[in-house]
């Protein structure tokens, strides 16, 4: 079914260690009509994480293909491993007016605004401090000391990118930042610009 409006891209950018992962898994369970965009990716699976659900996980022979073919709508080069996101879900759900939650880096973000400008809304999420984003880092401890010090290095270069977005969310407590994030969510669904040309709110 086509709905009344079109649909939204809600992109949500962070450095790593600020919490996305989290809030970006809590919006999707609890924010009504949101759905996830599945990027590719070239890196392996982490524990817990499943094909298909978190990534589609490919080989850089077959995300170069897609690529080729114009399957992206961006694409990016993060930490030695490609991701992109698979341009035909997006724009079907534009189409159809579904919302997409699209977890991207600042490269695919400036490329997922520039192509779609009146459809993406963006949200940059920040820790409260670089001590705090640190401590989390190391907390989860999936990665050895070399690659902890390349994403903090990367994630202070990454926290400097957030006045290019819309929003800025300080997650200092998930159920409050879960709140901000639905609160945009709800006033961006009802921009008056989002409306099909044909909508009519009522008849006489
Ligand atoms: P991770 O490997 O920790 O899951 O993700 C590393 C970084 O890549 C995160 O900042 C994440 O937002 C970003 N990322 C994940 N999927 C995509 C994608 O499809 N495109 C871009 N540009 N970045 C992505």
């Amino acid at each position: 079914m086509k709905r009344s409006r079109r649909g939204i891209l809600f992109i949500l950018s962070a450095p790593s260690g600020a919490g996305k992962t989290t809030l970006s898994r809590a919006a999707l369970q609890r924010i009504e009509g949101l759905e996830a965009s599945v990027s590719l990716t070239t890196r392996k699976p982490r524990e817990g994480e499943s094909d298909g659900v978190d990534y589609r996980f490919v080989s850089p022979a077959d995300f170069e293909r897609v690529r080729r073919e114009g399957g992206l709508a961006e694409w990016a080069e993060v930490f030695d491993a490609h991701y992109g996101t698979p341009r035909e879900p997006l724009e079907r759900a534009i189409a159809t007016g579904r919302d997409l939650l699209l977890d991207i880096d600042i490269q695919g973000a400036r490329q997922i605004w520039r192509r779609y400008p009146q459809d993406a809304v963006s949200v940059f999420v920040m820790p409260p401090s670089f001590a705090d984003l640190e401590q989390r880092l190391r907390r989860r401890a999936t990665e050895d000391e070399k690659a902890i010090r390349e994403r903090l290095q990367r994630a202070w270069q990454e926290a400097s990118a957030f006045p290019e977005y819309n929003y800025l969310i300080i997650n200092v407590d998930r159920e409050r930042s879960l709140g901000e994030l639905a609160c945009v969510v709800e006033a961006e669904r009802l921009r008056v610009g989002r409306l099909r040309p044909e909508f009519v709110p009522w008849k006489r």
